[in-house]
């Protein structure tokens, strides 16, 4: 009987090996996973709720959503996409929820239904699952591989790598038999440290549309923009250290952010509302009329930082003033010491080279026979369900293949 191996019990080892189960009934499939539970990602994945996808359901806009992978996924996602997930969740029992940001979660709010899911999935296709049986090393043998545990060895006709994202380029030696080629890791999604700018003051306050740039650098990060007690954090900035992972590595993580605080507008439509203002509220306070689309907070903070007094007039604010703020409303700069890991999602850029995988099915150009799925490749997603979708998406094909004859 034809013996699969798939290496790691997390969510792309279980649903590559559903999937090659589904493919090939006949076939021994086996997940061989190193600590003492299958799933741990999931299970704390969205703070306790996994986040599953996200309701982006164009192939080319979902694979946008990619620091690292995009080419790669777009070819992927032809057969197996976001849809498909919603599909394949909710055909077997688990009622999902689209939030309005995209984002969707299992109906119960507990990623325990996602487990629960893949376990009984496993169960009744009958596919062997091993705990505490971590990989040392694969040997590529003539028509098959073999598989190095602590003591002793099996052999296996076809292997599926599922071991997750490695924070260290040591946990890719195990493959170091295999001669791919390992993009060094690097972590994505974290938030920026700012222990010398004075707006941490205003932990708390959220800016719903802020754009960011790395300073120098053409990278964006658009969206909610949060300060917290460290510095600045929230969708503008994880996608911002997402797309910069590699570049901000590079820079020890010492570097300055240009804010946009209002989203992408320009300056001549600013300049306008300058104007305005001053000609209908010119009696008004400054530090009273907030014209803008941000909390007054940040209003008022953003005239002092600009020493411009919140209690003169508007019609006074002189045209030096106004090319200040327009200058802080459009290009606010803040210096970056240092980031803090975002708990509810963090993943590792980096991982087996893409250039080296068969996008199609998930193969390794080098050996026939080994697959690589889920986060031990280098891609990627910025947060929001992208990075499950990858590994189900990666799982769902590599299981397939891996299964014909
Ligand atoms: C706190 C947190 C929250 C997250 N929340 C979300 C979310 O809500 N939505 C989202 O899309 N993404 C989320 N992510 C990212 C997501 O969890 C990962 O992208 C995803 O789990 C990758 O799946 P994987 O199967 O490739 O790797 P993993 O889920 O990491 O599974 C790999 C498995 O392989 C095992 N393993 C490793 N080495 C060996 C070996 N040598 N032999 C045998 N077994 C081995 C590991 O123990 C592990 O069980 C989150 C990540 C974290 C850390």
């Amino acid at each position: 009987m034809t013996k699969i191996a798939i290496i790691g019990g997390g969510a792309a080892g279980f649903f590559a090996a559903i999937s090659a189960k589904i493919e090939n009934p006949d076939m021994d499939v086996r997940i061989y996973e190193r600590t003492s539970k299958f799933l741990g990602k999931v299970k704390i994945s969205g703070g306790g709720r996994c986040n599953v996808t996200n309701a982006t359901f164009n192939n080319r806009l979902l694979a946008a959503n990619y620091p690292r992978g995009e080419k790669f996924l777009k070819k992927a996602f032809e057969q197996f996409n976001a849809q498909d997930t919603v599909q394949w969740f909710e055909s077997r029992g688990v009622a999902l929820k689209t939030y309005p940001d995209g984002c969707i979660f299992p109906l119960s709010n507990e990623s325990q239904s996602i487990i629960n899911c893949f376990l009984a999935e496993s169960r009744i296709l009958g596919i062997q699952t091993i705990l505490h049986r971590g990989v040392d090393a694969i040997i590529p043998l003539e028509g098959g591989f073999e598989l190095k545990f602590k003591e002793e060895s099996e052999f296996a006709d076809r292997v599926i790598v599922t071991v997750g994202g490695q924070p260290k380029s040591t946990g890719f030696d195990f493959l170091s038999e295999l001669t791919h080629t390992i993009i060094s890791p690097q972590p994505s999604l974290f938030t920026f440290n700012m222990p010398h700018e004075s707006i941490r003051e205003f932990m708390g306050l959220v800016v719903e549309k802020a754009t960011l740039r790395i300073e120098g650098q053409k990278l964006l990060g658009q969206g909610p923009l949060l300060i917290t007690h460290w510095g600045m954090s929230g969708p503008a900035v994880l996608q911002l250290s997402a797309w910069g992972a590699r570049i901000l590595a590079d820079k020890e993580y010492q570097f300055a952010i240009l804010v946009n605080w209002l989203d992408q507008e320009k300056e001549p439509t600013l300049r306008e509302t300058f104007a305005e203002t001053m000609k209908v509220h010119g009696g008004k306070m400054l530090g009273n009329l907030n014209p803008f689309p941000i909390p007054a907070r940040l209003w008022n903070f953003l005239l002092t930082k600009n020493s411009i007094d919140p209690s003169s007039r508007w019609v006074d604010i002189g045209q030096k003033n106004i090319n200040k703020l327009v200058n802080c409303l459009l290009n606010d700069r803040y210096r970056v010491q240092g980031k803090t890991t975002f708990k509810e999602e963090f993943v590792t850029a980096g991982g087996v080279d893409l250039s080296e995988i068969n996008p199609h099915s998930m193969e390794s150009l080098r050996h026939p026979g080994l697959f690589f799925a889920g986060e031990v490749m280098d891609i990627d997603g910025i947060t929001g369900g992208f990075n499950f979708q990858a590994a189900w998406t990666t799982g769902f094909i590599a299981g397939k293949h891996a299964a014909l004859e």
